[in-house]
């Protein structure tokens, strides 16, 4: 983890933007380490201006292409771009597959421009947790667009997409008969809709089989005040990348001035929220202490008592003994 900075300072150097900074405290914020709290706790306070978009599809439906391409135009306005690649494919821990591919292209030595790949191998339930902290960290340092690239595979993922403020499900021709967003159940989590690689021949039935579908869609929540568009582009000719920048821009102001984009930033809290209870759970329960586990196991062992008896025993056990160091933590916050 390298030398310790004090949170101060390393606050200072990620509002300065500097990528060194941002890059620490992502990392610690990955590895869920108690001691990066203090500094997240602050880095929270000074996020929430940021507009996150998250961009969701199946394997080869051009996502990364795509996002490459939104964040080259979005740098022509001004934007500070974030690109946070969530790979649940990749057996590497740091970067991913996802990311060297973006990080090779033109954008990868444009200051204004950071990305960061989240493998979800080996994580443990805290996925969605750890990359809302980094969109945290991205935020505090003026990055105004964060994109949020899933593989709308897993239920991480999908939760992860949902809780951006603008989805984006990719689909592509080619790929197969069906609409391959309804295979993945992500059809109906989309603000909008982008068949890519329109420059094919066979993107037109795409595009119409997905209008069709959505004619047909019953969504329980269906948005009010703003219909679903379905656009069609293509990262080789550029077709349809403005009209999919200003889909995004307009479902930015749904989101901040109508009662459905209060509901939304409702509903995202409340994620967020349930996220950070289920790590700090899980977290306590991985410190269960061993000399509690091993004479629980030994009287399971001995069938002295039942699995569940001795789980709820272990859980008491665990969290009893977490709650006084919690308090320590927050008198130290405060
Ligand atoms: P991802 O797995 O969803 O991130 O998809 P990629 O961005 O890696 O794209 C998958 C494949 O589709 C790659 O071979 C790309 O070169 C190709 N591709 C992406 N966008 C386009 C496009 O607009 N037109 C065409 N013809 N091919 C594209």
């Amino acid at each position: 983890m390298g030398t310790y900075v004090p949170s101060v300072e390393l606050i200072a150097r990620i509002q300065a933007g500097e990528p060194a900074a941002i890059g620490r405290l992502m990392s610690r914020a990955e590895s869920g380490t108690p001691e990066a709290r203090e500094t997240l706790v602050r880095i929270h306070k000074l996020a929430g201006r940021a507009h996150i978009v998250g961009i969701t599809g199946v394997p080869g439906s051009g996502k990364s292409t795509l996002v490459g391409k939104l964040a080259q135009n979005l740098r022509v306005n001004g934007d500070k771009v974030g690109i946070i690649a969530i790979d649940p494919s990749s057996p590497y821990s740091g970067g991913s597959i996802l990311g060297d591919r973006i990080r090779m292209s033109d954008i990868g030595t444009d200051p204004g421009i950071y990305i960061r790949s989240m493998a979800t191998h080996g994580a443990t339930g805290g996925m969605a947790h750890a990359a809302l902290e980094v969109v945290d960290i991205l935020d505090a340092a003026g990055f105004g667009i964060i994109i949020l690239e899933t593989v709308g595979v897993g239920q991480d993922e999908v939760e992860i997409a949902r809780a951006s403020h603008t989805t984006v499900v990719v689909s592509a021709p080619g790929l197969g008969d069906d609409i391959q967003a309804i295979k993945a159940g992500i059809l109906e989590i989309a603000d909008i809709h982008v068949v890519s690689k329109c420059d094919r021949s066979d993107a037109n039935r795409t595009l119409n089989d997905l209008q069709q579908m959505l004619m047909l869609e019953t969504r329980e929540h269906k948005p009010v005040g703003w219909a679903v568009p379905v656009i069609g582009t293509s990262a080789v000719t550029e077709e349809g990348l403005d009209e999919l920048l200003d889909a995004i821009a307009r479902h930015r102001d749904v989101t901040l001035n109508s009662d459905t984009g209060h509901l939304r930033r409702k509903s995202i809290a409340e994620f967020r929220l349930r996220k950070t209870a289920e790590k700090l759970l899980y977290d306590r329960f991985a410190g269960a202490t061993e000399t509690a586990s091993a004479q629980l196991t030994e009287r399971l062992m001995r069938r002295e008592s039942d699995p569940y008896s001795l789980a709820e025993e272990l859980l008491a056990a665990t969290l009893k003994q977490e709650e006084d160091d919690e308090r320590d933590v927050h008198s130290r916050i405060a």
